[in-house]
């Protein structure tokens, strides 16, 4: 039993054999996914992936990067959409200092805006954090974001930041890089963080695990997230997987 809690089936990378990689995730005991939507083009296919298949849900949210592209009557269309019954949460979200397409005063404001929103709606937000993580803890401490919480996607900070968002109501999820060699940090978090605050995700096409590192990832690798984070934490990979998947029910509030 596996829970993969960011995935975007939605890119353009999964559209000659969509259904071929949702077919290979169910073999591979991916039983649930959260597909994640965050600007004009690639929401509505999520909700569309999220309605055609069970286990499948839909976040919805605007990007970081893209930032400078939001519009006031975007921010009106996520809003809407949240009522959908398959949307589990508004993400992602959050700052991304890596790429300058938009700058940081204007990601600020998105990402405060899209805070805002989610506590209206009552919804987990998904965090998106690149190079800025001093700001978003500071922002989600500002924004009170603890009164919804969330998840710090393919979280690669440190212990004491991961603490520090646990005590805000937030999950740590681990991507591929906790299976890479040289990744320090994302190995350290899987040992020393409690796994009743962990979730596993691929954030395919993006980030694929070791030893399938540099091609295209897909939902059924996210097991071999599991299995490292078992071997780390020296418990079985059922554990992890069942144990990161009630999380996820929790988070997403699918066990009510
Ligand atoms: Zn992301
Ligand atoms: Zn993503």
């Amino acid at each position: 039993m596996l829970f993969d809690t960011h995935v975007h089936l939605n890119a353009r990378q999964f559209d000659e054999d969509r259904e071929e990689v949702i077919k290979r995730a169910q073999e591979a005991g991916v039983d649930y996914m959260v597909v994640v939507g965050f600007d004009r083009e690639t929401i509505p296919l999520a909700i569309e992936i999220a309605e055609s298949h069970d286990n499948i849900y839909a976040a919805v949210g605007w990007h970081p990067v893209d930032a400078i592209d939001m519009e006031e009557s975007d921010l009106g269309w996520i809003e809407e959409l949240s009522a959908h019954p398959k949307v589990v949460a508004i993400g992602e979200m959050g700052l991304d200092y890596h790429w300058d397409k938009s700058p940081a005063e204007v990601q600020k404001e998105v990402f405060r805006k899209q805070i805002e929103l989610a506590k209206k709606v009552q919804m987990p937000i998904i965090i998106h954090n690149r190079e800025a993580t001093q700001d978003i803890v500071d922002i989600l401490k500002e924004e009170n974001a603890e009164e919804v919480g969330g998840i710090m996607h393919c979280y690669s900070g440190s212990v004491e930041i991961a603490r520090e968002c646990i005590e805000m109501n937030f999950y740590i999820s681990l991507g591929g890089p906790v299976t890479f060699k040289n990744a320090k940090k994302p190995k350290e978090v899987a040992e020393a963080i409690d796994l009743d605050y962990l979730l596993v995700e691929t954030d395919c096409p993006f980030l694929a695990p070791h030893p399938n590192r540099g091609t295209r990832n897909e939902p059924a690798y996210v097991k071999l997230v599991a299995e490292q984070v078992a071997e780390l934490k020296g418990i079985s990979l059922e554990e992890v997987g069942q144990t990161t998947t009630r999380n996820a029910f929790k988070l997403f509030k699918l066990d009510q």
